[in-house]
Formats: C-alpha cells, sequence, structure tokens
C-alpha cells in the first residue's frame, strides 16, 4: 500500500488515511507519497463520468480506502451541488481550451478539493473507529472560508467554525459566509486583521482552556497542505486530456501542457503528480501575478521571498511562501529529506535559499514561469472577450497571458489547457472595470453591471445572495479568542 512521507523525515511514514487526519508532520513536513508505483494509463478512462474518473485515481494514491468507500465519497462530493453534469467543463478558446473549475456550490475552484476532503476525514476516522467530533478551525481571508464552510456542512462527525476579518474580505465573500447553511457550521467576525484570525486558530491548538474543554472532540484543520486537498486535484488533469482525445485533438500517447495560475503551488504540483502517475504533459506553466517569486525560482533556482508584497487584483496568487514547493523540491531529489529541510530552513532563517544546478535543471525539464502585472492582465480580460466571447476573472487571465508568453518562446506545439479557477462574477468590479474603463466600487453593484454588458449568466449561488438570509452576525474581540473556541468546544463535547 502507498505509504507517504513527511519531506523533512522520510521515517515518519503513514498510510493515506493517516496522513489526512494528521494533516502536517510533526517536523513541519508535508506528507508526500514517495514511491511512486502508481500508474493510470489514460487510454483506460476514456469511456469514464467524471465521478468514475475520480474514483478510479483518488482511490490508485489512497489505496488503504476501499473501492466502495472512494465511490461513496466522489458521488458524494461531485454531484447536483456542481451546476454542470460536466463537473469541470472544457472550453475551446484561440490558442488554448480552457478548463472551468468554478461550477461547484461557492463558484471557487477550491471546492473541487473542499466538496471531498470533509468525506474523506470523516472516513479515514471511522476506519480508526473513532468516534470524536473532528472540530475544523479555519481563518480565511476570503474565499477557502465559504468553500470550507460549504464542503462540511451537515457532513457526520464533523463542525467547522470560520473566522474572518471584519475588515479585510469584500463584500460578497462576507455574505457568502454570513448565509451558510448546515447544523454544524459557525461563522464568526473578528474585530482584527487576517494574521489575527490565523493566530487564533494556531494558539487554539495548544491552549490549555480549549483542550480542557474538548471531549471526544479533535481540532483539525482544512489547510490546503492536506494530502487529501491535493490528491482530488490531479483528477481534473486526466479528464481534460481524456477530453482532448475524445474531441480527436490528439491521440492517447501524445503531450498536452497546462498552464496553471498559481499562489501556493497546490495546484500545479497536482498536475505533477499526475505527471508522475502516467499523463503525458510536455509542460506545466507556473503563472504568477507581480507577486512573482515562483517566476524567479523557476529560471534562476533561488527562491528569495525578500521582497515587497503587492496587493492586485488576483488575491489568490498574492502570496511569498508557496508552501506546496517543498514537496516539489523533495520528490525531485529523489526523497532527500535532509536537504529538503535544510532548504526549508534557509527559507525560514533567512528568507532565501538556492537549489542545486541539476535540481533546478530537473524542475526546468517539467516547469516553465511567467508573471503577469496589472495592466496586461486586464488588457487579457479585455481581449478574451472580444476576440473570444470568453469572460474570464483575473486569476484566469494570468495563466492565459502566461501561456501565450510560453507559445511564442517555446515553439511547443502541444495543445494547451488553462486551468481557469474561479467565475468572473466573484472578481466583478476589477473584470467590470477591465472591460468598461468604468469603476464601480459597490460589490454587488458591479455584478449586475458586468451582466448587464455580458449577458453572461451569473452563477445562481451568486445571483441568488442578496436574498438568503443572514444566519451569523456574531463578532468578537481579538483577545476574547480563545474564550470563544472554548465554549464551542464544550457545545460541541460529548461523553
Ligand atoms: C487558491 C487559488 C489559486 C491558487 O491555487 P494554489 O493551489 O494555491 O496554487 C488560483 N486561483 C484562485 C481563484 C484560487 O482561489
Amino acid at each position: 500500500m502507498t505509504k507517504y512521507v513527511s519531506t523533512r523525515n522520510k521515517k515518519s511514514a503513514l498510510y493515506a488515511h493517516e496522513a489526512i487526519i494528521r494533516g502536517l508532520s510533526e517536523d513541519g513536513g508535508l506528507y508526500t507519497p514517495l514511491a511512486m508505483d502508481i500508474h493510470i494509463d489514460p487510454a483506460e478512462l476514456l469511456d469514464l463520468t467524471y465521478q468514475q474518473q475520480a474514483s478510479r485515481i483518488i482511490g490508485a494514491f489512497f489505496d488503504d480506502y476501499t473501492p466502495a468507500e472512494i465511490e461513496q465519497c466522489t458521488k458524494g462530493a461531485y454531484d447536483e451541488k456542481f451546476d454542470t453534469e460536466e463537473i469541470v467543463p472544457l472550453r475551446k478558446f484561440h490558442g488554448g481550451w480552457l478548463m472551468d473549475l468554478w461550477h461547484g456550490p461557492t463558484s471557487a475552484f477550491k471546492d473541487i478539493a473542499l466538496t471531498i476532503l470533509p468525506r474523506l476525514l470523516s472516513t479515514a476516522y471511522q476506519k480508526e473507529n473513532r468516534d470524536d467530533t473532528i472540530a475544523i478551525l479555519t481563518a480565511t481571508s476570503g474565499d477557502t472560508g465559504k468553500a470550507a464552510l460549504s464542503g462540511f456542512a451537515d457532513v457526520p462527525n464533523t463542525a467547522i467554525t470560520v473566522f474572518y476579518p471584519e475588515i479585510g474580505v469584500s463584500e460578497i465573500q462576507k455574505l457568502q459566509m454570513q448565509t451558510s447553511t448546515g447544523k454544524n457550521v459557525d461563522v464568526i467576525a473578528v474585530r482584527g486583521n487576517f494574521d489575527d484570525c490565523q493566530r487564533m486558530v494556531k494558539e487554539a491548538v495548544s491552549s490549555p482552556l480549549v483542550l480542557s474543554a474538548c471531549r471526544h472532540v479533535t481540532i483539525s484543520s482544512a489547510n490546503s497542505i492536506n494530502i487529501g486537498r491535493l490528491i482530488p486535484q490531479t483528477v481534473y488533469y486526466f479528464h481534460a486530456y481524456t477530453e482532448l482525445v475524445k474531441q480527436g485533438v490528439i491521440q492517447c500517447g501524445e503531450t498536452v501542457s497546462f498552464a496553471v495560475p498559481t499562489g501556493n503551488f497546490g495546484d500545479i504540483l497536482a498536475g505533477y503528480l499526475a505527471y508522475a502517475a502516467g499523463l503525458p504533459i510536455s509542460r506545466l506553466i507556473t503563472a504568477s501575478n507581480s507577486n512573482n517569486v515562483l517566476t524567479d525560482f523557476i529560471r534562476t533556482g533561488t527562491y528569495d521571498a525578500r521582497r515587497p508584497f503587492h496587493t492586485t487584483m488576483s488575491p489568490s496568487m498574492d502570496i511569498l511562501i508557496s508552501s506546496n514547493l517543498e514537496r516539489l523540491l523533495f520528490l525531485l531529489s529523489e526523497g532527500d529529506d535532509a536537504y529538503t529541510a535544510s532548504l526549508m530552513k534557509q527559507l525560514q532563517e533567512e528568507g532565501s535559499y538556492t537549489i542545486s544546478d541539476e535540481l533546478r535543471q530537473k524542475i526546468q525539464q517539467r516547469f516553465a514561469a511567467y508573471w503577469t502585472d496589472e495592466e496586461a492582465c486586464a488588457s487579457e480580460i479585455r481581449r478574451m472577450y472580444e476576440e473570444n466571447g470568453i469572460l474570464i476573472d483575473p486569476h484566469t487571465a494570468v495563466a492565459v497571458h502566461a501561456m501565450r508568453e510560453y507559445q511564442n518562446e517555446s515553439g511547443d506545439e502541444s495543445p494547451c489547457v488553462v486551468l481557469s479557477t474561479a467565475s468572473p462574477y466573484k472578481f466583478s468590479r476589477d473584470v467590470y472595470r477591465s472591460l468598461s474603463g468604468e469603476t464601480e466600487h459597490d460589490d454587488l453593484a458591479a455584478m449586475h453591471k458586468l451582466h448587464q454588458l455580458t449577458q453572461v449568466k451569473i452563477p445562481d449561488n451568486l445571483a441568488r445572495l442578496h436574498e438568503l438570509p443572514i444566519r451569523f452576525r456574531r463578532s468578537i474581540e481579538v483577545q476574547d479568542g480563545m474564550k470563544t473556541i472554548a465554549a464551542k468546544m464544550e457545545e460541541l463535547s460529548h461523553d
């Protein structure tokens, strides 16, 4: 059975379900499948639905779950919650294909992983015969919070509490969270910023006050470094490939490239795992915004986080430390845990590290990297609409731009699939401004103006947002965090 090892100490090895429960290794490393004896031939996936492909692929990685357990998870995740039967539809545009990953319940690509993670987690607990309630505590600056609330809603043996900064999330994001449904969900505004929320959640895990309130309650998080979030993202790489085969664009065995809007490096690493499991990928194109630390790293081999932080139209990519990159360093250094740990130590202590030439060349064989500034991002949104009649969000625009630059420079003629990661309506103000040149400060008003201008359908969950009853209005002071969380744990406790 496949073992998942810590990137910082290979001796720490777990089966998939144990790694999903644990999340992060105690040494700070990330659980990663080292011996990749997983092989999936795309030819055997051609006649399968998305759900069946998901069962086959996720089942191959998480082979300590029974096929019936995996199937229950994939069927429960990828159902009518998605507003299209295709789950991740593929559209042709001039120059490439767009794979829309945002047809889930919150119109964000994080739904693909967060609709299934709660099911994998609660199945893992059943396998261990544990009857604790899993209390998920999540700090959010926007998108992850709502996707996690939606994913965990009414999943047995789980409860979720999301903390968001009272100032800092958009009006749409706030409404999305405040109107969440489900008996096991709670949403609390914090009179502070995102870092205050994050600190509160981290402190809770070891707070004596909180821990003494937990009886048959285990605190966990829905963090993006959980291997249970990563593996489900390999599925749509295979799915895009099989769609291109079925459409006659390629024959099985020919290569495809993917352009991926990248923040924490999770999405694109899932692409690398798909490649390692047998998917014929030419290049994975890492697309960044002005926070271009990854572009520099992939081109030069030096990762240097000591640089100004830019706030952009693509906030999910405003990141200077891309956690999942650690998994790539580990895999491509043939599982050199001591080397990976030393690079991460340098990053923490000095803010930068440089990898060996050999490792840099291995990365460059499979990865290309480009970045896009705000102006080019806005023009790309306009250009896609004018040339193709397709409305894209700023994150996706950064990836389309990267694809064009890559195609110009590399001469790679493999078909290229761009991963489209959010509905344009989630970023209505910026998309509207990019198209019309006019500024509208109110989120909901911008959404309607954008619709009037383009007639592109607004996803139901966003269109109906202002009609839904607000369930959560509570807000707390930062210093009341531990008291609040302890009371919550008391409420969830049972004998
Ligand atoms: C999270 C997110 C990304 C970045 O994905 P990573 O896995 O963090 O690289 C890109 N676009 C959108 C809209 C996102 O929400």
